[in-house]
């Protein structure tokens, strides 16, 4: 027979005071943020919620990256760790037809203090889908309680088909228009940043920028950090690893 030290006595001895500090203490710090519903008083997120701005309540800007970068898979992580060093946090919504190939991807990011969300399994326009595909393709996007329906296109089945999963749908006021060239190819890198300055500050302030990981977004993304700073705007920071559940609001 094992002699035990008089150690676990004095901790059971203790107890009572222990259990009572951290009973105060859950209440002081962190029982409204453990809390699943709004607290009394608040309006519920469903009447207040922006969409298009992911329960962003700052006034910081969130950058958003989307899609896959189709021939470099690591370009995402990339960016991410760039972000970072400037302690700015994004919000990446991949494709998991891709993602799931290259696991290390979302996991990196999010360890960067990145938000990595849904954005379906193969990026089709749900809203043309009978209810079982689109209650299955996003199922099987990335497990996110930041839910961004492809090409913005979204109704009422698709927010309750997320809602199901605790997603809420999260699109943007800022669209680059990064993927339209008209000649066949993307456009370049001062065209993307002129897009962003010349945006409307109303839709910058507290808003969410769209650009794309296969598109020349990546390349501007120093250039727009630089230009939003020196227009006075600050950008989400970045306070550390993520998971898969965001709070609404986001924690910019
Ligand atoms: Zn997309």
């Amino acid at each position: 027979m094992l002699h035990m030290s008089p150690a676990p006595r004095t901790l059971r001895v203790r107890s009572p005071f222990v259990a009572a500090l951290a009973a105060l203490l859950l209440t002081l710090c962190c029982l409204p943020a453990a809390a699943s519903g709004p607290a009394p008083g608040r309006p519920v997120p469903a009447d207040s919620y922006d969409r298009s701005r992911c329960g962003n309540t700052s006034k910081r800007v969130l950058l958003t990256l989307d899609d896959w970068s189709y021939d470099h898979a690591e370009r995402a992580t990339e960016v991410g760790a760039y972000l970072k060093g400037r302690r700015i946090r994004a919000a990446f919504f991949l494709i998991n037809e891709y993602a799931s190939q290259y696991p290390e991807v979302a996991r990196t990011l999010r360890r960067q203090g990145h938000w990595v969300g849904n954005h379906t399994w193969s990026h089709p326009h749900l809203t043309g889908l009978s209810e079982e595909a689109a209650r299955k393709e996003i199922g099987d996007g990335v497990k996110s309680s930041l839910f961004r329906p492809p090409y913005g296109d979204y109704g009422p089945r698709e927010e309750r088909i997320a809602a199901d999963r605790g997603a809420r749908v999260c699109t943007w006021t800022v669209d680059t228009l990064d993927w339209e060239g008209g000649d066949g190819r993307f456009p370049d890198v001062a065209t993307l940043r002129a897009r962003v300055r010349n945006a409307p500050a109303a839709d910058k302030r507290g808003g969410v920028i769209l650009g794309h990981l296969f598109s020349r977004f990546p390349d501007a993304v120093p250039g727009i950090v630089d230009d939003l700073r020196d227009q006075g705007y600050s950008l989400c920071r970045n306070t550390g690893p993520t998971t898969t559940v965001i709070a609404d609001p986001l924690r910019c």
